[in-house]
């Protein structure tokens, strides 16, 4: 020892360590701990018991050894770290320390101990130290199965490290699907995979963190200085090393100074549990962000609103109604109940907020029935009025897999007093609509009590058709997605077609919902559903508007609004439609107009206009051009579609196709090259080329076009068509004389003889 070289001195020490170890001895008998005294000047390290019973270390007469000796029963991974701890507590003399590592015992386990040490001072240096390592200390903070530190020692770990440090990133892995891995391959198989995580985690990270095995199937690891690219790499890692075995979900959360203040080690892994349940599919790794962490608290809050209000008569929910209307008659015929929640604090809170949260909590279920209740008792009244009115009801498929649900609605139904056919349960099309097969007992069982059962946003989410013959289904409901915009996309106007010959054909009802526009209700009705909802018919309301505007027949608003709808029905065609005065008949009305014409006034009356354009078989037309919707809209006179041989209605684009289709395949490239023109010159180009008459078949027309202006987007080019093949064109020079001749050559000459 430094402070003491004679030989007294030594011989002193030694008998201080004698007397010490017979102290530990004594205590050696009532504990498992292997205690210890070690000499800092010489590094050796003398223990009570013998170390060789235990681990393969070599024995030695006095139970002493180097403690680099004793560092070889440390596991691998953690002996550099330990040894290299152990110098720098003798370089800076602490008071105490505490290490937990892993040993090697001599049957080949590795167990976790704790390692305790206390400075010894003499004349206020430190000489020595007394230690203990304790296999048991540890023993309530390993899990048993997979050998890692378990959450209790994760937790404690976690807030001593806060304390000092105060950035890092807490990644916590869940094994996907354990639960259907145990019931489909058993507990024990199970068990081996759990165990198998675990290894390869601590494979992968090394000595640079500990493993943690949290509760069930997740593991936690607090990586420090990680960035995102090096945690992505390491969960990749763990990944391809599980291949053939299972795979495994990550959530990660970074924590910093200003956060690691105010949160605990438990709070950042609930985020981090978060995260992992943020993942949308399997197998992913999700970064918490402080945005989801606002979404996450703003969401408990809501929760609990929730929940309160249920306890409390479920105040603040209710119902609004959409009208349905019959397709044919514009009449109101039902009303979708659609839920409402009103929040102490957050005033009305939307469905797509407050829905999601009562489905994932399993509220819906109770909610439900509520709902359920509310708008039959709704409906009972209602039919005081309309007997025929029916209420429809959303039924989300979380709801569908809680047993009881069947029962329950029938007997919501019973006590409501309402026929069975006056309820309708909308079931939302989901991608589990494989599913449905499984459900079809619970229709079934409603069918049969006459109530109705609908597909909700049907199409929206699942490409297949087919299904509808296996399903039990009365009604679709045509997605809004499909409706939006119809007129402007072919190919959902050809699934639409597609749909509704399915659907005609299993004899299932449609009803097509969240139209808005009166073009996109025409095109529709072109179709012959059964049945509309959207805003153009109506927005949800409350009770009492809904009543006084789509119920109550005497009442004004009633009227007002029934009015209003009959003319939505009226304009479904234009009037009249093309059946125009025969040229016989408009050649009648023009000589009535010519004999009342005043005489001492040269203005062409402008109602005489179409009339003398018939006579002369000139058609006027108008396109709109957006060429990047790709949206060619013609309009035409009614003379214009006498001669392209248009007998029936089309709509604009319709008409467009027909002109454009028939053009002749020789004139094609000249007549895009005119256009061209009219589109970018803006001067007044006249083509003149072959056209296909549906019933004439081919023949000659002129055409005169001009840009006039541009309106919403859209190029709008005006111009006349003319057949010109029946024209009689004289030649300029008569062979005899001088003349220019009339088309009957008896009547009026010009110029001289
Ligand atoms: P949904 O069943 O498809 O209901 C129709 C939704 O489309 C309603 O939105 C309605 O307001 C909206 N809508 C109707 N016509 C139009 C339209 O012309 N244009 C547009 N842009 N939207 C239109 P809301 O009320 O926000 O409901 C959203 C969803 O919440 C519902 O979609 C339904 O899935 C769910 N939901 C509402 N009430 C309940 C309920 O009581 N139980 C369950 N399980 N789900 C419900
Ligand atoms: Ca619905
Ligand atoms: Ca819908």
């Amino acid at each position: 020892m430094t402070t003491c070289t004679d030989g007294q001195c030594n011989t002193s020490f030694k008998r201080d360590i004698d007397n010490y170890l017979s102290m530990l001895r004594l205590f050696n008998e009532s504990t498992e701990d292997f205690l210890y005294f070690w000499d800092l000047e010489d590094d050796r390290v003398y223990f009570a018991r013998n170390l060789g019973e235990y681990s393969d270390i070599l024995e030695t007469s006095d139970n002493s050894y180097r403690r680099y000796d004793i560092c070889k029963v440390i596991v691998d991974e953690y002996r550099e770290r330990i040894f290299e701890a152990g110098c720098e507590y003798i370089r800076q003399s602490k008071d105490k320390m505490t290490q937990e590592y892993r040993i090697r015992l001599k049957n080949g386990k590795n167990v976790w101990v704790s390692n305790t040490v206390t400075t010894i001072y003499k004349d206020g240096k430190a000489i020595a130290a007394s230690g203990c390592i304790s296999l048991n200390s540890m023993s309530n903070k390993v899990d048993a199965l997979t050998g890692l530190l378990n959450s209790i020692k994760f937790r404690e770990d976690m807030d001593a490290y806060l304390e000092t440090q105060k950035c890092g990133c807490l990644v916590v892995f869940g094994i996907d699907g354990l639960k259907d891995i145990n019931a489909k391959y058993g507990r024990d198989f199970g068990d081996c995979i759990v165990k198998k995580v675990g290894a390869v985690l601590k494979d992968v990270v090394g000595a640079q963190a500990r493993v943690y095995r949290m509760l069930g199937d997740e593991f936690a690891i607090n990586l420090h200085h990680y960035d995102h690219d090096e945690v992505e790499v390491l969960f990749n890692n763990v990944q391809f090393l599980l291949k053939g075995s299972c795979t495994i979900s990550a959530g990660v959360v970074y924590y910093n100074e200003s956060q690691s203040s105010e949160i605990s080690g438990a709070e950042i892994y609930q985020y981090a549990e978060n995260a992992l349940d943020g993942n949308e599919t399997v197998g992913s790794i999700n970064f918490f962000s402080t945005e989801q962490h606002e979404q996450y608290l703003a969401r408990l809050d809501l929760l609990e609103e929730l929940q309160g209000s249920m306890r409390n008569n479920y105040e603040g929910y209710f119902l609004v109604y959409q009208p349905i209307m019959d397709a044919v008659s514009h009449h109101p015929v039902g009303a979708e109940a659609l839920l409402r929640y009103k929040s102490p604090t957050k005033g009305v809170v939307g469905p797509d907020r407050f829905i999601p949260i009562l489905e994932e909590t399993g509220l819906i279920e109770q909610v439900g029935n509520w709902v359920a209740k509310t708008a039959m008792e709704q409906c009972v009244e209602w039919r005081k009025k309309q007997p025929d009115f029916y209420i429809s009801v959303n039924v989300s498929y979380i709801q569908l897999e809680k047993c009881g649900i069947a029962e329950d609605i029938l007997t919501i139904l019973q006590e409501s007093g309402l026929p069975g056919r006056a309820l309708t349960l909308e079931i939302t099309e989901s991608n589990r609509i494989e599913r449905y097969s499984d459900f079809n007992e619970i229709f079934k069982k409603w069918k049969q009590a006459g109530i109705k059962i609908a597909i909700d946003d049907f199409g929206s989410g699942y490409a297949n058709f087919s299904h509808l013959k296996n399903i039990a289904v009365d009604k679709i409901k045509i997605d809004r997605c499909f409706v939006s915009g119809i007129n402007d996309n072919e190919y959902n106007l050809q699934i639409l077609t597609n749909i509704f010959e399915l659907a005609h054909n299993a004899q299932v009802l449609i009803c097509c919902e969240g139209i808005e526009e009166r073009d996109e209700l025409n095109t529709l009705a072109l179709m012959e559903p059964d049945e509309y909802q959207g805003y153009i018919f109506g927005r949800p309301f409350d009770r009492q508007f809904f009543t006084d505007t789509y119920i109550d027949s005497e009442n004004s608003a009633y009227q007002e609004r029934a009015q209003k709808h009959e003319s939505l029905k009226a304009s479904r065609k234009p009037a009249n439609g093309y059946d125009l005065p025969s040229h016989k008949d408009g050649l009648q009305i023009l000589k009535a107009k010519i004999s009342k014409l005043p005489l001492d006034r040269m203005d062409l009356p402008l109602d005489m206009c179409p009339y003398i354009l018939q006579m002369m078989d000139t058609g006027l037309w108008m396109m709109l051009f957006n060429e990047k919707a790709g949206e060619y809209l013609m309009y035409v006179s009614r003379t214009c579609a006498r001669i392209l041989g248009i007998t029936e209605y089309m709509e604009p684009a319709e008409v467009f196709r027909h002109w454009y289709g028939r053009i002749s395949e020789d004139h094609v490239y000249y007549v895009n090259r005119g256009v061209d023109k009219i589109l970018n010159k803006g001067e007044m180009v006249q083509l003149e080329y072959t056209w296909n008459h549906p019933e004439i078949g081919e023949v000659t027309v002129r055409c005169v076009g001009i840009r006039v202006l541009d309106v919403g987007g859209r190029i709008c080019i005006v111009g006349y068509h003319r057949t010109i093949n029946d024209l009689v064109r004289p030649s300029i020079l008569d062979e005899s004389n001088n003349v220019e001749g009339s088309q009957d050559g008896g009547g009026m000459y010009f110029g001289s003889k």
